[in-house]
């Protein structure tokens, strides 16, 4: 065997092994090998923000994990990547890049610079994805923003609206006024804040009033009637007759329904298009007319009168004060109120009524709960935020979007007409801004007219809610080629984005091709920062995913990330745990360097006649081999690292090591058979050992392998090494209950040289073993050699029965004499 240097350089390492995998090639998805099963991961397209933070390093390392598991396993592995590039930050950027608005340029050259802002960004992510170690197929990298892509994006489109899956509607929409945009019920959050509760006197017209109180006094225009509870006895009376509202100086209708909570305010309440969606409710039940105060930008728009042009925050404090003047304000009270606010830029959320397309997913709950079920989730409780967030859902998803940078919806609009003319399949993929539709006439009113561009654009979750199938090589493939790689095997999510990507997933593959895209999900937790909030740079707990690689590398931070919790839940992020995991890699190397001194004559050959100490190491390599296994099964990523240390450090360094080294140095004493059957034992433990931990500390367990094992193992990587596969009935139990036992008494004597501060390589002129009964005293004598080897004992006595002295620890009834 070749001798491991005494020193490594962890970075330049892994650096060249990233470049060695890549030239060889070993991670490609073989097309063309139908004699492996296959085993696909759904990737995540992470959208180029420039930045691959400490959260990305935990899910990508969740799943490389288990790619390299399964291919070890002798799993044909598609692990595709892909850039989810379309969005608004990205617009914004631009903006700010560039120093240009949008609006300046035209869609065609405001593109171009988003584009060239996201291969920027790309190339920094991906060069992050390589330096982790990950072991994508970089042959089949995409991204969102191509034409290429977009052809899969409309078709999707075309065949859903050909199901009547997709329609074009006004209907009120969850809107941001500083994107600009609709937003789906998904991109909605709901934060709790302080707020003000304003008691508005509405006057009735024989000179009473009732009292309302509101948050939203800026809403008063908007107001199309006022409702009660109609078993509230206060206000019965009133139902059906008219109330005139403050500020708009207009008369409204006061009715009763049982969704007025009588419990809220004073019992009384306004209903406004829209002020939330209890009011869309109103208004749908019984057809109330809207009016609509607010323009897309959030200001109030010229029916407010004078208060056209002010944002909703300073309306809302002129009407107050106006409604204070005028004698209309009774009190106010401060509240903590639920406000939706938009994802991407956290400014509360408006409700408009705007043309806009939808897809029917409320259609598609029963279907997404049942095949929810049917999916293996990891953990299983994370099925539950899926299943609930369906059952949640009383809109359907509105997929158009007021941007610049997304994929066109591939539509027409006559101008005679009206009629939408989708694209033919032939025709993607399509700009329809830029290209007409080529026909002569519509195919509605058959007149020779101009045809309208679909001036808005999808959402970007109508691109990455088809990755299953477009990974899978979908609709270019035949469909029983895709389907080897469909639904796929493994699909990862986070917890922050099960409702979207993992509901959008399930929603569009059922529409699309009435099958669920996913077979298991496997979510992650957040990051959280060094003092156990949200990470995030403004906290000042930021820590960049750089810095943690440059100090301590890939294998390190990867241990961190499997290491760092239970699958599923968040885990901070602590420097520490990554100084831990890194020297754990040098006491592994420093291990391994001394065993390849120990093995410098090797060469694997059969198996000689081992010894009871060689069989237990042997035996709880296997045991460790089955509960790894069972471990990744379960993706508890946790066990796994925890097994891999307990292995590494406790039995094979600890333990063995120590007391086999006797063996080892002194053929000439104890004969060349019982070296070679340690030399045996400590090579296929080692060699063992670094294929379990290949999958998470790639880089290392292929430096040591390359130079100690290749040449006999013939594997062209450790990471094409087959997985080692033990059954439960092939542990051998006995050789762990005996050979605990001789390493508790080694490990005892031992702990007592130190106790009494006697150098361990001391001799000891003679020691008694009161084994307690025969049993014991059988197993330790067939162990005599290793004990007094290893704790350098000239004259060693093993005693059946009871005696005084050193208790061994975990076997009271054995006791020494004689240190
Ligand atoms: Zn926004
Ligand atoms: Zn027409």
């Amino acid at each position: 065997m070749k001798l491991l240097p005494k020193k490594i350089d962890f970075l330049a390492t892994e650096e060249k092994w990233q470049h060695k995998w890549e030239e060889w090639s070993i991670y490609h998805f073989d097309w063309k090998d139908r004699s492996k099963p296959t085993f696909s991961i759904d990737t995540p397209p992470p959208y180029p923000s420039g930045e691959f933070h400490m959260g990305n390093v935990l899910n990508w390392t969740y799943f490389d994990i288990i790619a390299r598991y399964k291919r070890m396993q002798g799993f044909n592995v598609y692990f595709p990547q892909g850039w989810d590039c379309h969005g608004l930050p990205t617009e914004v950027e631009a903006e700010k890049e560039y120093n240009v608005r949008k609006s300046e340029l035209s869609p065609l050259e405001f593109r171009k610079l988003c584009e060239n802002i996201t291969e920027k960004y790309i190339n920094i992510m991906k060069t992050a994805i390589k330096r982790l170690g990950c072991s994508n197929d970089w042959t089949t990298e995409y991204k969102t923003m191509n034409p290429n892509y977009w052809r899969r994006t409309q078709l999707s489109f075309i065949i859903l609206h050909k199901k009547d899956f997709i329609y074009q509607g006004t209907h009120p929409v969850n809107w941001c006024p500083r994107c600009e945009t609709a937003i789906a019920d998904a991109e909605v959050e709901h934060i709790t804040r302080q707020g003000t509760l304003h008691y508005v006197k509405f006057p009735l017209d024989d000179g009473n009033h009732l009292t309302i109180a509101t948050t939203r006094p800026e809403l008063l225009p908007a107001c199309v009637v006022v409702a009660i509870n109609p078993e509230d006895k206060r206000y019965q009376k009133y139902v059906g007759k008219k109330i005139k509202v403050p500020i708009a100086n207009r008369e409204v209708k006061i009715m009763a329904d049982n969704m007025v909570d009588p419990q809220f305010g004073t019992g009384v309440v306004m209903i406004c298009t829209y002020g939330d969606k209890a009011d869309v409710k109103f208004v749908q039940k019984y057809h109330l007319p809207v009016i609509t105060t607010l323009t897309e930008t959030g200001k109030l728009n010229k029916k407010t009168g004078k208060y056209e042009g002010l944002s909703v925050d300073e309306a809302k404090k002129v009407i107050a004060k106006d409604l204070e003047i005028k004698g209309f304000l009774e009190k106010k009270k401060p509240t903590i109120q639920e406000v939706g606010t938009c994802w991407r830029c956290h400014t509360p959320i408006e409700i408009l009524e705007r043309k806009q397309w939808f897809m029917k997913t409320l259609q598609l709950t029963n279907k997404i709960v049942k095949n929810a079920n049917e999916v293996v989730w990891y953990p299983e409780y994370a099925k539950n935020r899926l299943v609930d967030w369906a059952k949640s859902l009383d809109w359907d998803w509105v997929i158009s979007r007021q941007r610049v940078f997304a994929t066109p919806i591939p539509v027409w609009h006559c101008k005679n007409c009206g009629e939408a003319i989708l694209a033919k399949e032939e025709w993607l993929p399509v700009d329809p801004k830029m290209t007409p539709p080529k026909i002569e006439s519509c195919p509605k009113c058959g007149k020779n007219t101009n045809f309208i561009p679909e001036i808005d654009v999808l959402d970007t979750w109508m691109d990455s809610s088809i990755t299953c199938a477009v990974h899978a090589g979908w609709p270019d493939k035949p469909e029983k080629e895709w389907h080897r790689l469909f639904p796929a095997d493994l699909h990862p999510s986070g917890t922050d984005i099960i409702r979207t990507w993992a509901y959008y997933l399930m929603a569009r593959h059922i529409a699309l091709f009435n099958e669920k895209p996913y077979r298991s999900c496997l979510i992650n937790g957040m990051v959280l920062g060094t003092d156990g909030r949200m990470m995030h740079k403004s906290l000042g707990n930021y820590v960049a995913t750089t810095e943690v690689f440059e100090k301590y590398g890939a294998d390190a931070s990867r241990q961190w990330a499997a290491g760092g919790g239970t699958t599923g839940s968040d885990i901070p992020f602590r420097w520490p745990d990554v100084e831990y995991a890194w020297r754990f890699l040098i006491k592994l190397w420093n291990a391994c360097r001394f065993t390849s001194l120990l093995l410098k004559d090797y060469r694997l050959a059969g198996v000689p006649k081992l010894t009871l100490l060689d069989k237990w190491l042997l035996a709880r390599m296997n045991r460790a081999a089955l509960r790894i296994t069972e471990a990744l099964e379960k993706r508890q990523f946790n066990v796994v690292m925890d097994e891999v240390r307990s292995f590494a450090w406790r039995d094979l360094c600890d333990n063995y090591i120590e007391a086999a080294k006797h063996r080892l140095y002194k053929g000439e004493v104890y004969g060349e058979e019982k070296r070679r059957a340690a030399q045996y034992t400590l090579y296929m433990a080692l060699y063992r050992l670094l294929q379990l931990f290949a999958p998470i500390a790639p880089h290392i367990t292929e430096e040591i392998y390359q130079i100690m094992f290749a040449e006999d193992m013939k594997y062209k990587s450790i990471h094409l090494s087959p997985w080692p596969q033990v059954k439960k009935q092939e542990i051998d139990k006995e050789a762990i209950r005996k050979g605990d036992l001789l390493v508790a008494v080694i490990g005892e004597i031992r702990r007592e040289k130190a106790r009494k501060r006697i150098p361990l390589n001391a001799e000891i002129k003679e020691l008694t073993v009161y084994a307690g009964f025969r049993e014991n005293a059988n197993v330790l004598n067939k162990g005599a050699e290793d004990i007094s080897g290893t704790c350098k004992i000239e004259k060693i006595g093993i005693l059946p029965h009871e005696g005084e002295g050193v208790e061994v620890e975990g076997y009271p009834d054995i006791r020494f004499v004689g240190v």
